[in-house]
């Protein structure tokens, strides 16, 4: 039986990991000290004798003593919200919790995935975004401390895998949505459905010209475990590359919900990226992947999670 570490495994994408992973009959480890993540998540996964969790937190050195084949280092707040309200833990994470779990990975003859970002691009000056662009990000605004975190770690792990020979993997992940993101994490899709379903006015910050590109989560947990299990070592764009733009979004969510809400304006938060498709050439020539799930079909299963979700 093989065995995963999924750091930040009680997260959004985590836990949607940690599930997928045990249907293919790893052996799971989830470790999360919770900040953004939550128990709630992997609740349902308790009673597989292949799951347990460690609460710690991986920027402090890991320990485990059990033989270990991959490790996937997910642990980070992602939110612009949560990292902004945190962005030294979010540095710690990308680069301190990069480092230990990288160590380990080495120490237990591990594979390594990280869980990079679209944000590595930061306000960028091409549309869709190749992996080969190097971005346009600020290192000192408000964003800095996710992005910057993510480029550093992205840059560890190819001195690994060049130094140490590590087999890595590193997928940047575009904006991704589904069942287990949190009501008030900031995030557009939960924060549209959210004031949707309760009635209220749905904020679209700036003029809502600007673009993203939303890929449901079984998708993308498909895309990764494909990497996973390639030979692939440069960096893989993940995500779905229908572009919206916030104005349009706004519709769609209305629409979807039959919600009354209206429009309110909200100002634009610094440094928030025009625009943001994925390219994703690579993924589609190299793991045969592309997404299925439209975005109406993902938007009701996420919408209907948040009916529930008091
Ligand atoms: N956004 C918005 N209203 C909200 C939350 C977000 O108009 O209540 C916009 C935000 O300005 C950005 C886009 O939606 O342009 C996506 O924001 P999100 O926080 O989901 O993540 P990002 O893609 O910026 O990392």
């Amino acid at each position: 039986m093989k065995a995963a570490l999924v750091t930040g495994g009680a997260g959004f994408l985590g836990s949607h990991l940690c599930e997928f992973l045990l249907g293919k009959g790893f052996r799971v480890i989830c470790m999360d000290n919770l900040i953004t993540g939550s128990k709630k998540n992997i609740e349902h996964l308790n009673k597989n004798g292949n799951f347990s969790f460690i609460n710690q937190d991986i920027s402090k050195f890991i320990k485990i003593e059990e033989k270990i084949d991959y490790v996937l280092h997910f642990a980070s707040p992602a939110s612009p919200i949560d990292y902004q309200k945190i962005p030294i833990q979010t540095l710690k994470a990308g680069s301190l919790g990069t480092h230990n779990t990288l160590g380990l990975a080495l120490a237990k003859k591990a594979k390594y995935f990280l869980a990079s970002t679209s944000e590595v691009y930061g306000d960028p000056e091409v549309n869709p975004q190749p992996e080969s662009y190097w971005g346009n990000v600020n290192p000192v605004g408000p964003r800095g401390c996710y992005d910057e975190a993510k480029r550093f770690a992205e840059a560890l792990v190819m001195a690994y895998h060049r130094i140490h020979k590590l087999d890595t993997k590193i997928v940047r992940i575009f904006n991704t949505y589904g069942p287990r993101m949190r009501k008030n994490d900031g995030r557009v899709v939960p924060a549209f459905i959210s004031q949707a379903l309760e009635g209220k006015p749905i904020t679209v910050f700036g003029d809502g010209k600007q673009t993203r590109s939303f890929c449901y989560v079984s998708d993308l947990i498909d895309g990764i475990y494909r990497l996973m299990m390639s030979d692939i070592n440069d960096p893989v764009n993940l995500g779905n590359p229908d572009e919206y733009d916030m104005l349009q979004f706004a519709d769609i969510i209305i629409k979807l919900t039959g919600s009354k809400s209206k429009i309110t304006f909200r100002p634009l938060p610094t440094d928030d990226p025009h625009v943001r498709r994925p390219g994703i050439t690579k993924a589609r020539k190299e793991l045969g992947w592309e997404p299925k799930v439209s975005l109406e079909d993902g938007l009701r299963k996420t919408i209907e999670f948040f009916k529930g979700d008091k």
